[in-house]
């Protein structure tokens, strides 16, 4: 079994940078997203914008993954194809990009509501970004893996919400995908110890039904068994003690948002 990747102050920086081109990216999508464009035009956009800052899209060719962006739309979990399907009114998108720059990884997501989307998805939608944050918080060197998990899982639960289990957060360098492997469940004080260097994407799924998913015979496409919304948010973080080093970042596709919303 592959070892954790301990990284130094260096290479946390070079991670920040993969991150913080992710979040200009996502930033960018954010800018277009809207009823009538297609999601394969998303998928184009993100790429140009990467490859024109320097970096390379990481999930092209991942796995023989055939897109720079995962896109995955309602009842789609994670890994869903961009394509032809022309966003609409109602419609919740999750957006994931990972960028190589510098050999090293970023990887962060958002999901995204499609003009007017039902309360209940709004729900959704804030609460796996506060899984997230609670996730974060317990990202400090001392906590254990488990802590993050339980911090995603209780938060979810209380809501009526179901935690996808089959995919999990992950280890991010060198490598898209490094150990430690990152649940979105889990006990407190469980799994191994939280230490500075060690850098992971943390990224609950979050079904607004039951917790199961089922597998597309694409290879890829992951969605909800029992057809019902799902929302994924996701962060590259350097564990250091007292608070967790954020190192992809939102702000870019909030500030986009809140102008939006203003018009
Ligand atoms: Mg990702
Ligand atoms: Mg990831």
């Amino acid at each position: 079994m592959p070892k954790i990747h301990y990284k130094s102050v260096e290479e946390i920086e070079l991670i920040r940078e993969s991150s913080l081109l992710v979040g200009k990216a996502l930033g960018e999508i954010a800018k277009v997203i809207g009823p009538g464009i297609k999601t394969i035009e998303l998928n184009k956009l993100a790429e140009t914008y990467i490859r024109d800052n320097g970096g390379v899209p990481a999930f092209l060719n991942y796995s023989g993954f055939p897109y720079s962006l995962c896109i995955s739309l309602n009842d789609q979990v994670v890994h869903g194809f961009p394509g032809q399907h022309i966003l609409k009114d109602g419609d919740l998108v999750s957006v994931d990009c990972g960028v190589v720059l510098n050999k090293y990884y970023g990887d962060s997501a958002f999901t995204f509501a499609i003009g007017e989307v039902s309360d209940q998805v709004k729900t959704l939608m804030r609460v796996t970004r506060e899984c997230l944050d609670l996730g974060v918080e317990k990202a400090v060197a001392g906590l254990r893996i488990g802590d993050i998990g339980y911090a995603v899982q209780e938060h979810a639960e209380k809501h009526g919400f179901g935690v996808v289990k089959e995919l999990v957060g992950h280890g991010v360098g060198l490598r898209l995908h490094e150990k430690p492997e990152v649940p979105n469940y889990g006990k407190r004080g469980s799994g191994i110890k939280l230490e500075e260097g060690m850098v992971i994407a943390i990224e609950p799924m979050i079904n607004g039904g039951r917790a199961g998913v089922k597998f597309w015979d694409d290879d890829w496409t992951v969605s909800t068994i029992d057809g019902k919304p799902s929302a994924h948010y996701e962060h590259t973080v350097a564990i250091k003690k007292g608070k967790a080093d954020i190192l992809s970042t939102f702000s870019y596709v909030d500030n986009v948002l809140k102008e939006k919303n203003k018009n």
